[in-house]
């Protein structure tokens, strides 16, 4: 055998052994929240598309018209010929509804976030980063070459006693955390993290990917709380509750100039589709027409959490950890012969330990369905965790 192929055979029994391997499924999604996967259909709670914006018609629309006028890709970076007109509205949207001054779309949050931090960071710098936050803020704040230190989940003492200890050696500082936790649904304190922050002249960072268009009306979760938190650096997606592709950073005018000019990965990345920009204005638009809207997918969210008898949820993700990763693929299987698809989430996405069923509503799922899941999962899930 070729030593490539030994190399990945070899690493893919591995992953297998400990029931890590990943693969891929064909899911079709029509229009709401039933998906098809191998000839099958199934009600699914693992879509991040908490307002079933991807499939509005008044989305669709705007994508169409968006196509028949500038055609289906960019054709360049931005900086090149790819900034269509679209990007200018979208941006000013964005800002509006974040309370920013300026905002940046890049080609998705994964490469906001790549290219957003270690524009702002280098060697000379320092990042405070929770240990809990998605992949691709560590992926950022690693490929900026700061001295990166870890706190523990939410812990404030923890966070100021890291940078009260490494301040001083360093140029700069950020914060960086999740304003919704991706995998635990729960909220970081920003108001207090802000302050913090401040004090140590430090930057904070929060990645609201989960938060848009589902907290606070649909402004995130920097207004989630009695006092909207400072946080000068808002990035998020618009992937999820915006229903289609891309990612941005709200900020102040002088930090988005920045990134125009020195965010590699839109520097050196093609522009978004221009039918992808016009649906993400579209989105904004139905969200900011009707406020109540974004409520929704947490309050389904509360009516499965109560059933089970699970803590009330913050956000539209609820997470029922079972601990290992065989047990957790075993009650997906489960659920999804009773029609249910909710796939579970094994380490290194989640703590080794803390395998889970990660679930997610909109208000497309009934309250019959919910009920009835939740009463499945109370009693053939958690019922059987010790
Ligand atoms: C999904 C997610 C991202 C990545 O966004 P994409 O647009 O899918 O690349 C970033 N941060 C968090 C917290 C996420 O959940």
């Amino acid at each position: 055998m070729h030593s490539l192929d030994a190399f990945a055979t070899a690493k893919l029994d591995a992953l297998a052994a400990e029931s890590l391997r990943r693969d891929l499924v064909y899911t079709a999604r029509d229009a709401g929240v039933v998906v098809e996967r191998g000839g099958r259909r199934y009600l699914s709670f693992s879509c991040n598309d908490y307002l079933n914006l991807s499939h509005h018609p008044a989305v669709l629309a705007a994508a169409q018209e968006a196509i028949a006028r500038y055609g289906i890709g960019s054709g360049a970076s931005r900086l090149v010929t790819g900034n269509h007109p679209l990007y200018g509205e979208l941006e000013e949207r964005l800002a509006r509804l974040k309370g920013a001054e300026a905002a940046c779309v890049f080609g998705s949050g994964y490469l906001t976030n790549t290219g957003v931090i270690p524009a702002l960071a280098g060697a000379d710098d320092m990042i405070v980063i929770d240990e809990l936050a998605h992949a691709c803020l560590f992926a950022g704040a690693r490929m900026s070459g700061a001295a990166v230190h870890v706190f523990r989940h939410n812990d404030l003492a923890h966070a100021e006693e890291l940078l009260a200890a490494h301040r001083g050696g360093h140029r700069h500082a950020l914060v960086l955390t999740d304003g919704v936790f991706s995998m635990d649904g729960d909220l970081a304190p920003l108001p207090a993290l802000g302050r913090l922050a401040k004090a140590q002249d430090a930057w904070l960072m929060a990645d609201d990917a989960h938060g848009i268009g589902v907290l606070a009306g649909g402004r995130g979760s920097t207004y989630a709380f009695d006092e909207p938190a400072d946080v000068p650096l808002q990035m998020g997606t618009l992937s999820k509750a915006i229903g289609g592709y891309g990612g941005y950073l709200c900020a102040s005018r002088s930090v988005v100039d920045l990134m125009k000019s020195r965010a590699r990965t839109l520097v050196y990345s093609t522009g978004l589709p221009p039918p992808v920009v016009a649906a993400a204005i579209a989105a904004i638009d139905l969200i900011e027409a009707d406020p109540g809207m974004a409520e929704g997918p947490v309050a389904k969210a509360r009516l499965f959490a109560r059933r089970v008898g699970l803590p009330d949820p913050q956000s539209p993700i609820v997470p029922v950890v079972v601990g290992e990763s065989e047990a957790a693929l075993a009650a997906s299987r489960m659920l999804a012969e009773a029609g249910y698809l909710v796939v579970a989430i094994r380490p290194p996405t989640v703590p080794p330990g803390t395998a889970r069923l990660r679930l997610t509503f909109t208000p497309a799922h009934s309250d019959e369905d919910i009920e009835r899941l939740a009463d499945l999962i109370r009693d053939r899930i958690l019922g059987t965790v010790s």
